[in-house]
């Protein structure tokens, strides 16, 4: 059985940042730590949003039935920014261990990172941490407006670091290690015509702005 080109790509995306950082050394990476630090906030109060009014209803339906429904897919979209901020916030043994699984082919319909203890990225892509199913909506969001709310609240400010209608981390990760030299089909923000489509009108609406 063969590697899929998902596995291949994210392997080779993890092996970059890697060497990036080995061959760039303390400076590189306390510059990549300082750019991602809001990020990390925001992420950490995703996931305390998450752990305060899901933990409940996702062990007793998904965990512990090992059912894991929201992981049931082959293949994710992660951006190249991820797997950057993913490997400054693991320790090596987690990412030998994330890239010892992308390298054994993989067998049925369940996402490749999904181990037994869970997700093996430390910081999870978003579109899976702002991942809820039917049954979490309609049960825990739904009778709750101001849950809504802020549910609502932390899905909007993650356009502020991913969506690049405005200068945003995910593309200025991507920009630094491409000015580096490395290249991916994971550098979605700089490839994707229909994201590279949304840089330029809004590079030319800030030029209209700033015309007298
Ligand atoms: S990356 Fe992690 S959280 Fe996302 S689908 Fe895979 S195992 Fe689940």
């Amino acid at each position: 059985m063969n590697l899929t080109s998902f596995q291949i790509q994210q392997h080779d995306a993890l092996q970059m940042v890697r060497r990036h950082l080995e061959k760039n050394g303390a400076a590189e990476r306390d510059a990549l730590c300082a750019c991602i630090a809001d990020y990390l906030d925001y992420r950490h109060r995703l996931d305390q949003f998450l752990a305060d009014h899901f933990h409940h209803l996702c062990n007793v339906t998904c965990y512990q039935s090992a059912l894991s429904a929201c992981c049931a897919r082959e293949a994710i979209i992660t951006f190249f920014a991820e797997v950057v901020i993913n490997v400054l916030a693991s320790s090596p043994t987690e990412l030998d261990r994330m890239m010892a699984r992308l390298s054994q082919p993989h067998e049925g319909s369940r996402c490749v990172y999904l181990g037994s203890a869970g997700c093996l990225w430390r910081v999870r892509p978003i579109v899976c941490a702002l991942f809820l199913c039917d049954r979490a909506e309609r049960e825990v969001l739904a009778p709750k407006p101001e849950l809504q709310r802020r549910w609502q609240s932390l899905r909007d400010e993650a356009r502020r670091f991913r969506w690049p209608d405005r200068p945003v981390l995910f593309d200025e990760l991507e920009q630094r290690f491409m000015a580096a030299g490395c290249r991916s089909p994971l550098m979605y923000i700089n490839t994707s015509p229909a994201l590279l489509n949304v840089k330029r009108r809004a590079a030319a609406a800030a030029v209209g702005r700033q015309a007298p």
